[in-house]
């Protein structure tokens, strides 16, 4: 039985490989954490600071816009870990489904699956000969594993654990939000606002600029970017919350 061609598509391995320059798939996937992570962050400090000002334009009082904010927090820290964990637990179940039917076909088949090994590697621009000693050694070595990576892109020993991808993304939603918190409450009634704009678009840069070196894309047009859409969405809250505000006061 002859299996889906997938050789020919590139995997999602090699597209990470073109950006991280080291050729170590445990840097590319540390990179990829840690890209989520600063992501995660971002969104922490957008969402809760729009949020508090969104209610710092409605109300001065301090309670109200404290209790908003750590709603906002709580909220947007649980609709990340689900989110996150659904969308990683999708794809994990895809991808076992996938090694699953590798599996089965590498005991039906396993002169065919070899076959095709060899010939992945010829189209990756292996002479023949040396392409049937590799495919011989790794289907030797570990057929499965062999298989997974040059079909699939994946490691059968290292699919992303979706709790841990969850509790990741829910911590670093937290570690962003906790600034605007910060800054909305300690700062002095009259200027919570401005310290918390200023503040907000301070670290909106530093994400912005961390996020693009992690991404070896321009920094100034990536802190550009991420700054404004951070004021903006600050300023349309507000607005909002003023108006509000106003109708209900
Ligand atoms: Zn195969």
């Amino acid at each position: 039985m002859s299996e889906v061609r997938a050789s020919e598509e590139p995997t999602p391995t090699d597209s990470n490989h073109d950006r991280a320059e080291p050729h170590d798939a445990n840097v590319g996937s540390r990179l990829n954490w840690l890209r989520a992570g600063v992501l995660g962050a971002n969104d922490g400090i957008v969402s809760t600071a729009g949020v508090v000002v969104g209610v710092a334009g409605a109300t001065a009082d301090k309670g109200a816009i404290v209790l908003a904010g750590i709603a906002a927090l709580s909220a947007g820290a649980m609709s990340m870990a689900a989110g996150e964990y659904v969308s990683v637990s999708t794809q994990r179940d895809s991808e076992r489904a996938l090694i699953e039917l590798e599996t089965r076909e590498l005991r039906e088949d396993p002169e065919g699956e070899l076959e095709e090994l060899t010939q992945i590697y010829e189209a990756k621009g292996m002479r023949r000969e040396l392409a049937e000693e590799v495919a011989g050694e790794l289907t030797a070595h570990d057929a499965l594993a062999a298989h997974a990576e040059a079909e699939l892109g994946i490691d059968p020993n290292d699919l992303t654990n979706p709790w841990h991808a969850a509790g990741a993304s829910m911590l670093a939603f937290v570690v962003g939000a906790i600034l605007p918190m910060l800054t909305i409450t300690f700062s002095p009634a009259t200027y919570r606002i401005h310290v918390t704009v200023l503040s907000v678009a301070a670290a909106l840069a530093l994400t912005g600029w961390a996020s693009a070196r992690l991404g070896r894309s321009p920094a100034t047009r990536a802190v550009l970017r991420n700054v404004g859409g951070g004021l903006l969405a600050m300023g349309v809250t507000y607005a909002i919350g003023a108006l509000v505000g106003v109708n209900l006061g």
